[in-house]
Formats: structure tokens, sequence, C-alpha cells
């Protein structure tokens, strides 16, 4: 089997076992991106040299770190989080050339756990987007299909790992981030509950929103990567000091007795025929595995949208007024005629911001002023708040609420990218977790008959991602697709 079909845990224990080197796994991975990144754009840097050295430490160390649950695997981090030293970005220009002078504490913690970050992957300027059209660097290319969008905004971190470029990514998710570019590449993408991972050194899109988690090719190996990531942390007040449970225990995984919630009446307009067959397919296989299949209600989740594209551009804009030109990144040359600190901060803004982080601002700004705080802003957190009492109500009785991860299967570059709200609606089944804080996570669960990927969505009760895993992976024992690979894929 090639070093690329090795999942994260296979290749942990071969590290482990001494039957390969972390400096060979390492360079295994390298070639493969060298040899297909160029058509696919996942990444943004590329950590070769330092890499290596890396991967050399942990196999000079390996018989200390034999028992570290990540040893020598490569592991690639969304451009939004930072590394110390190595270009963070969020794919936009105005942070150009920025290298920050700490790691996130994800990065601390995977280095801990032995990984091996072999690089940054691309997105959607600071996460904005579902598409990565909205990267400063370039789009993404999705492996099953280059004239496709590989989904947003961790398009790189998805693609990466359906192409078998790392065995792992980390990323953001704010209203989907993680799990749309997963069911969108057939791979898995969990996003755990709010404040289950650490946030420092994430750069801020929206603070109550955001949450960091894993991309993978299997269950398994997502719950060895949110294992490592996950737990209190002090530099951040909004990480919960829940404790995080063993959750390799879990596998293999069972259905039996769990009670599945169906919210059928928000699946009845605008999903396509193939991904609701492949929905009630996933949902036949859970059935037959023991679980109960119900319906549901979730009342406001019509409102989830607008909700979400008023709360998230609102912070938005506050957490995007530290790029001034002061600080980091890009400043805009003086043009001889307005030398006042107010016109230098207008130019580098208008020059380092695209054009939909620009309309997120004015969005967020209007939402957040005087006289329409309280029309918007603050409406929409009241029905913030009416959406999170229905899932409440459903958790009541149920254990996971499962809908399809995105409304359609990968869509064509360009199709979209000048309609955001045909975009916007895209999100329709992925920012009520955010919205609510609710661990959520995409399964693969086929293909159209184009060959596409489609996602499938279970969503649980705070802290219980350990049901989500549970559940992914009795789907994933029973999908005859799994170890598809996608075209683009190096050998
Ligand atoms: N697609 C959503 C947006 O554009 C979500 C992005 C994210 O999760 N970072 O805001």
């Amino acid at each position: 089997m090639a070093a690329g079909d090795w999942t994260l845990t296979r290749l942990r224990a071969a590290v482990a076992g001494g039957d390969v080197s972390a400096r060979e796994v390492c360079d295994g991975y390298l070639r493969r991106i060298a040899a297909a990144d160029g058509r696919i754009h996942a990444f943004t840097t590329v950590l070769g040299e330092a890499a290596l050295a890396r991967a050399e430490e942990v196999d000079r160390r390996r018989d200390a770190w034999r028992d570290r649950p990540l040893l020598g695997v490569p592991v690639t981090v969304k451009d939004v989080i930072c590394t110390r030293g190595v270009p963070t970005t969020a794919c936009s220009r105005i942070l150009a050339g920025y290298r920050p002078p700490y790691d996130a504490t994800v990065v601390t913690r995977l280095l801990d756990a032995g990984a091996v970050v072999i690089g940054k992957t691309n997105c959607d300027e600071f996460a904005m987007g579902s598409s990565t059209e909205h990267s400063a660097l370039g789009a993404t290319r999705n492996p099953w299909a280059p004239d496709r969008i590989p989904g947003g905004s961790s398009g790189g971190a998805a693609a990466a790992v359906a192409a078998r470029l790392a065995p792992a990514s980390v990323a953001s998710d704010t209203g989907g981030s993680i799990r749309q570019p997963a069911a969108l590449c057939g791979v898995v993408g969990l996003k755990p509950t709010y404040g289950r991972v650490s946030r420092y050194g994430l750069l801020a899109f929206a603070s109550s929103l955001d949450q960091i988690g894993p991309l993978t090719l299997t269950v398994a190996d997502a719950a060895a990567v949110l294992q490592a990531i996950a737990g209190a942390d002090p530099a951040d007040a909004t990480c919960a000091t829940e404790p995080v449970p063993a959750l390799a225990g879990l596998f293999p995984g069972d259905a039996r007795g769990a009670r599945i919630g169906v919210p059928r009446a928000a699946l009845a307009a605008g999903v396509d025929p193939e991904v609701l067959r492949a929905f009630d397919a996933a949902l036949a296989v859970l059935a037959g595995r023991g679980a109960a299949v119900v319906d549901i209600d979730l009342p406001h989740m019509a409102y989830a949208v607008p909700v979400y594209y008023l709360v998230a551009p609102a912070e938005a804009s506050s957490n995007l007024a530290r790029y001034d030109g002061v600080r980091y990144g890009l400043r805009a040359a003086p043009d001889g005629r307005e030398a006042t600190l107010a016109a230098m901060y207008d130019r580098t803004r208008d020059a380092g911001f695209g054009a939909e982080v620009k309309r997120r601002i004015m969005l967020g700004t209007y939402a957040l002023s005087a006289g329409y705080y309280d029309a918007y802003y603050v409406h929409a957190q009241r029905v913030r708040s009416l959406i999170r009492g229905d899932y409440d109500q459903a958790f009541a009785d149920v254990d996971a609420v499962a809908m399809p991860t995105t409304p359609t299967p990968a869509y064509r570059l360009g199709e979209h990218v000048d309609d955001p709200l045909a975009m916007y609606l895209g999100d329709v089944f992925t920012v009520s977790a955010n919205l609510t804080g609710l661990p959520a996570i995409s399964l693969p669960a086929g293909f159209t008959r184009a060959g596409l990927p489609i996602g499938f969505q279970l969503t649980a009760r705070p802290f219980d991602e350990a049901t989500l895993l549970r559940l992914g992976d009795v789907l994933e024992q029973d999908a005859p697709w799994s170890g598809a690979r996608p075209p683009l894929a190096p050998a």
C-alpha cells in the first residue's frame, strides 16, 4: 500500500513500531505534494526542510516518545492559525508576509503529540466564504473534479486530505468551514463544541462562533486529532474546563439504542435529489445497526442563515478593526496627497482587504450602528436563542440530529462567486451548529452519479463529540466507497 493511503492511525503505529521512519513518511508526503499540488493548490506554504528536520527530531526521540498519539504524523494547518516563524496570512493581502512570533495552542499541542507540521493550507480570505475562491492567493480545486470548488472556507485543508497530500488537517469552522469542504471533498470533518478546543492563536473571524477541529480520512483519525488538541487552556478564557474523555475507546462504534432525529420539514425544499438519496441511505445504515430514526421539528431553522449573516459579519467588523497598517502586515505607502494616520488606515484597508471581506465589514458595521443595533444585531441574537431552544428541545428526546451537510454537491468554480446570496444559502445546514455552539461532524456518504462526494452531518449535545464519533464509525464500517481515491491524488 502506498504511503499516502495510510490513515493517521496506521501511520502512527508504523512509526512507533519502527517499520518506517518519520523522515521517510514526511519525505513521501512532500513528494506527493510536489507532484500534485500544482494542480490542486491546497497549500499556501509547504514546509520542506523544516518539516524534514522536525521529522528527524521525532526519529531521534522515538523511544522516549513512543506513546505520543500523533508520533511522526504529518499535519497541515489552515492559514488562519498562527505558526511561529511560518507565514500566516489568512490568505489576505493585508497580512502578506506576516510571520507570527508564537504558535497557536493547537499547534503547540500537535507538536507535543509528536506531529510534523508540513504546511499551511489555502482558504477564503479570513475564512469568509464557502468555496476558497475568495483567497487572495487563488482558488483551490476539488481533487474529485478540477473544474469544481473544494468548498470553503477550509478548501485547502479538505483537498489536501482527500488527495492524500496529508493524513490530517486542522482548520477552523465559523459557519461550516470544516464540515462543508469535508463533505464536498469526501473526507471526515469535525467541528467540536464551542470551547472544546482553544482558539488562542486563531485569527478571529467571529469569536462567538469560531472553533478549531480536524479533517481526516477516517472517524478514528478525527478522534485522535481531537484528543490531541482539545481541553482547557489558560490562554483562552472561552476554552472549557470540561474533561475530555478517552476517545480511542469508542471504536469500533455502535449504534444500538441511539436515537437520531431528522428535521424533515427543513429538508423539504432546495436539496438536490442525489444528496437526499444518500442522506436516506445513511440513515438506513444507522437504523439497520440498531439506531431509532425519528422525525423532529426545528421550527426556527429557516432563520439560521439570516441570523448567521448578521452575527458573523458584526463580530468580524469588530475583529478586523485591528488590521490598520500599524501593527501587522501590509502598510500602504503615502500617496503624497494626505499624509494623515486616517488616510494611511483607509488606503491600507482598501488595498489589503478583498471584496468579500469588505462586504462583511460593511454589513457588520451597519448591523452594529446606532439606530440599527436593536433592529438587526439584538434581534438576530434573540432568534439565535430560539434556535438553541429548538435543539435543546430535540435533545430531550434524541442523541443526535441528522441533516445533509450541504444542499448540493460541489459546484463549478466561478458559478456563485458573483452571487453572494446564493453562496450564503448553501450554508443552510451548517450554521446552526455554530450559532448554538453544538458539536457536529460531516461524514462521507457516497457519491453522485457524476462522481462528486456527498456529506452526511450529525449534531450532538454539548461536549458529546463521542456520540458523533461512535455513530460516524458505524457509517464508515458500512461504506462501500471508503478507500476510493480522487483522480487528482498522486499514485
Ligand atoms: N461559509 C460561511 C461564511 O462564509 C462559513 C465560513 C466559516 O465557517 N469560516 O461565513
